[in-house]
């Protein structure tokens, strides 16, 4: 997929413990950039990206507080026993056209955990369809207004 951020890190695969490096576990969010090329990022590196960026790439479930931190959901799999999984993406607003990406750790994907983020994954739209249960139900209350916000035929925010 084009132009996405590549998120290279080490992650603690949450079913069989593997340690994943680097592009190993795919971690990465489509259009968060708007540039026409992939870019990798490491934990402390500065990216370009401007706060309406975060709401193109991800669902908005909260707004981040101005220069707090701003936590994002986004999919990642183990290379190794191949589980689909989550990781919770930290970053910082440094000025107004540069995030810095702090960190990234592996999470349970929990109606709790996503509350807790200020964006999530497109991603999580196709897993919730694919996984009907009591506790998808519970990640689509989170998600419910949103969803419905973005499903509505409102026009797009365009940059
Ligand atoms: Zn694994």
């Amino acid at each position: 997929m084009s132009h996405a951020v590549w998120f290279y890190v080490t992650l603690i695969c949450g079913n069989c413990g593997a340690e994943v490096h680097d592009g190993e576990s795919n971690l990465h969010t489509p259009g968060l950039l708007p540039d026409p090329v992939d870019r990798i990022t490491r934990e402390n590196d500065l990216i370009e990206a401007e706060p309406i960026d975060f709401p193109e790439a991800y669902f908005e479930i909260g707004k981040p507080e101005q220069g707090g931190e701003v936590r994002a959901l986004e999919q990642w799999s183990c290379p190794i026993c191949n589980a689909v999984q989550w990781a919770r993406l930290e970053f910082r607003q440094e000025d107004a056209e540069h995030f810095r990406f702090i960190k990234a750790q592996t999470v349970a994907l929990t109606p709790e955990i996503l509350r807790h983020m200020h964006y999530a994954s497109r991603r999580l739209e196709f897993w919730v369809q694919d996984h009907p249960g009591p506790e998808s139900d519970r990640l689509r209350e989170v998600l419910g207004a949103v969803w419905r916000s973005s499903h509505s035929g409102a026009p797009e925010r365009k940059k």
